[in-house]
């Protein structure tokens, strides 16, 4: 079965593109051009990623994004126009998977679309050992982490990056070594994006815990500081 698109995008000449690009990929795609559209399509249709351009009449993309992840995992990509730094952060916080700025090559389009992909399919080829800290136990399975004793709500990228600096507790990450290790090769984005990524996990972690888990060593990059059971 094809894996399903939805592109929320209420330009039809952008619309054409990203469908004429995503089809000849092989991606079964459907298109819609408002926030509510999109909200709808998206729990009648469970598409396995969804393009969210941000400005969208009536509902905006980031309102949009805060309704979908209270649902599901879904993977989000958003599109943003050029120097809207503040929506896209605030996308990624929200739970977007990653980002674009218009313009932009409907290439690019595609790619980024196959490595967000790639990470759900990059699942581990043995039985992964179960990671158990003092705090926090991270299952690679089920991707589930629970810090003492509650469920935390992770988005699949947070999770990844939970996961590579856990598995590397006690020692520095630097942001490139995450990079590679939570999206691999197929990174377009900028330092920024771990930054904030990072930054969600550890507020997830204090709010669980009241505990600093995730250090960040100035320069450098990240240290998990948990101790294991
Ligand atoms: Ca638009």
């Amino acid at each position: 079965m094809n894996i399903k698109i939805l592109v929320v995008e209420d330009e039809s000449n952008i619309q054409t593109i990203i469908r004429t690009y995503l089809e000849s990929a092989g991606f079964a795609v459907r298109v819609v051009g408002s926030g509510p559209d999109a909200l709808r399509e998206a729990a009648q249709w469970q598409p396995d990623l969804i393009v969210l351009d941000l400005n969208l009449p009536g509902m905006d993309g980031l309102e949009v994004t805060t309704r979908l992840r209270q649902e599901s995992e879904v993977y989000i990509l958003i599109l943003t126009a050029r120097g809207e730094e503040t929506d896209r952060v605030a996308g990624l916080r929200l739970g977007a998977d990653d980002y674009l700025t218009k313009p932009f090559s409907p290439r690019e389009l595609v790619a980024r679309v196959e490595a967000i992909l790639r990470r759900q399919r990059r699942g581990p080829a043995a039985p992964s050992a179960t990671l158990t800290f003092a705090h926090l136990t991270i299952n690679p399975d089920s991707h589930e982490a629970q810090a003492n004793g509650h469920l935390l709500e992770l988005t699949a990228t947070e999770f990844q990056v939970l996961w590579e600096l856990a598995r590397n507790a006690g020692r520095v990450l630097t942001r490139d070594q995450l990079v590679n290790l939570v999206w691999g090769s197929n990174f377009y984005g900028n330092d920024r994006v771990v930054d904030v990524y990072v930054g969600q996990v550890r507020r997830k972690l204090q709010d669980a815990t009241q505990q600093t888990l995730i250090e960040t060593v100035r320069g450098v990059g990240y240290k998990f500081v948990d101790v294991k059971k």
